[in-house]
């Protein structure tokens, strides 16, 4: 969540709520970058200044960032996993900002629009590329960035000049996404995969953040402009330390073509999952269509659809929503959002945190999730069948497995209300809607089918007795 309090006090919640939020289903907790960020206190923490002070140093104005100190996210971390949450961790490792001294250096100026187009000769600059850490010294780390470490820099203090400025003798890498003719540039600091003391670096700080937070997996920001080879160095040395568990891994690639999704999970070879922005992009149309989005096609181009094992589904994050900005899944599909993401066989569901707890600008969802946590966690097992057959109103069945016998129908629409006929393996069962929108029972034939009810621009969710 982009817009928590400046108060530092998220670890203390995280402490705090650790355990009802297991108790409500949840399984494992993104945390945002455990950093310090150029902007201090107030930074969420993509603008990562020093991979190593995790609230621990007088940096940036602060001894703690944004969520607290170290110490306070030790004692979160601790609290996770004794709540038996996982804790993946958001890892900024594309960029750096807010340097300690500028370098004159040489850099040549490139187009905002095709990075490979040079737009002037290349001339002195004065860029902030130096970062010695004055505040942390060599404690863990005795490691200093200089401009030889970067690709690329966004700013000129000589000049005032904000154009992208290539630094001598480097060269945009590849793979990565092609837009904008090659994006390995992204914001201030370019980190330069190519140079082996940048990923010695990382390497490092990746053997020290396990040793010291022992997390369970990482999201990778802006995965797309990371020359792609590296993550899979990076996380074959860092899932070695762990060779007892999987290390789970999840990429921000920003993107609503899942060709371009599936053709990253292959130059990475399947080490990472990556959020499935594509749904995202249906599910959002849906709720801003009025009822006529075609629900045939909600799963159209998405990487649920086709490569479910490697799809992080999600309704909203950071990336589509804050205060300042965004373009969410409107309230009108929310919970028909969650339905799709928690209560079938694929992807891996992560819910956004301002659904769930109160928040200024969005409305609170709590109530309909924890029944949808429910659901998923005491129905949302064995077969699946979908009905995903009428422009309005979808559904789709899960039949239960050994230890989970009950079965499951959910039924939901962007618009019309209406039924829809599904088998289940239960003749004359008696089924509730869980989410409480329709009060009376639907009881099956003796074949096993019942015609699922739902409301207008609404979701049911059929659970049997
Ligand atoms: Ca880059």
């Amino acid at each position: 969540h982009w817009d928590y309090p400046d108060d530092g006090r998220l670890w203390d919640e995280v402490a705090r709520d650790a355990a009802d939020l297991a108790r409500a289903g949840i399984t494992a907790l993104w945390l945002p970058p455990p950093n310090k960020a150029q902007g201090g206190a107030s930074d969420v923490g993509y603008g990562c200044y020093d991979l190593f002070d995790l609230g621990e140093f007088t940096q940036k104005g602060t001894v703690r960032t944004k969520y607290g100190t170290r110490d306070q996210l030790l004692a979160a971390r601790r609290a996770a996993r004794e709540a038996g949450l996982a804790v993946y961790i958001d890892t900024v490792l594309n960029h750096k900002g807010g340097a300690d001294f500028t370098e004159t250096v040489t850099g040549t100026p490139v187009s905002h629009e095709n990075r490979n187009i040079e737009i002037g000769p290349p001339r002195e600059i004065d860029a902030w590329t130096m970062f010695t850490f004055p505040g942390r010294g060599e404690r863990y780390s005795s490691f200093q960035w200089r401009a030889q470490h970067f690709d690329a820099v966004d700013y000129d203090q000589r000049t005032g000049d904000r154009s992208i400025f290539k630094l001598s003798n480097k060269a945009f890498e590849t793979p990565v996404d092609p837009e904008r003719g090659n994006f390995d540039y992204l914001l201030f600091c370019d980190l330069d995969m190519n140079v082996d003391e940048v990923r010695g670096e990382l390497f490092a700080w990746g053997e020290w953040i396990m040793a010291v937070l022992d997390v369970d997996g990482f999201r990778f920001d802006a995965a797309r402009h990371i020359r792609f080879p590296f993550f899979v160095e990076w996380l074959d040395r860092i899932r070695a330390l762990r060779p007892d568990r999987q290390l789970f891994a999840v990429g921000e690639y920003f993107t609503g073509d899942v060709a371009t999704l599936r053709w990253f999970i292959e130059h990475t070879g399947r080490r990472m999952t990556l959020f499935d922005f594509p749904l995202h992009f249906n599910m959002r149309a849906a709720s801003r269509s009025g009822g006529g989005f075609d629900m045939r096609r909600i799963f159209d181009g998405t990487l649920v659809a086709q490569d479910p094992e490697m799809a992080v589904t999600f309704v909203d994050n950071h990336d589509t929503f804050h205060l300042g900005g965004g373009e969410p899944v409107g309230e009108a599909f929310r919970a028909q959002a969650y339905a799709i993401i928690l209560l079938r066989e694929g992807g891996v569901p992560c819910l956004f945190y301002p659904d769930y707890r109160a928040n200024d600008a969005r409305a609170p969802t709590q109530p309909m999730l924890d029944a949808l946590l429910a659901a998923r966690r005491d129905f949302a097992y064995g077969p699946q069948t979908d009905y995903i057959d009428d422009p309005d109103v979808i559904g789709w069945t899960r039949q239960g497995d050994a230890e989970h016998p009950r079965a499951m129908a959910v039924v939901l629409t962007d618009g019309a209300p209406g039924t829809k006929r599904m088998a289940t393996a239960r003749p004359n069962g008696t089924f509730r809607d869980v989410t409480g929108a329709i009060a009376d029972s639907v009881t099956t034939g003796a074949d096993g089918w019942a015609d699922f009810p739902c409301a207008a621009g609404s979701l049911s969710v059929w659970v049997e007795q």
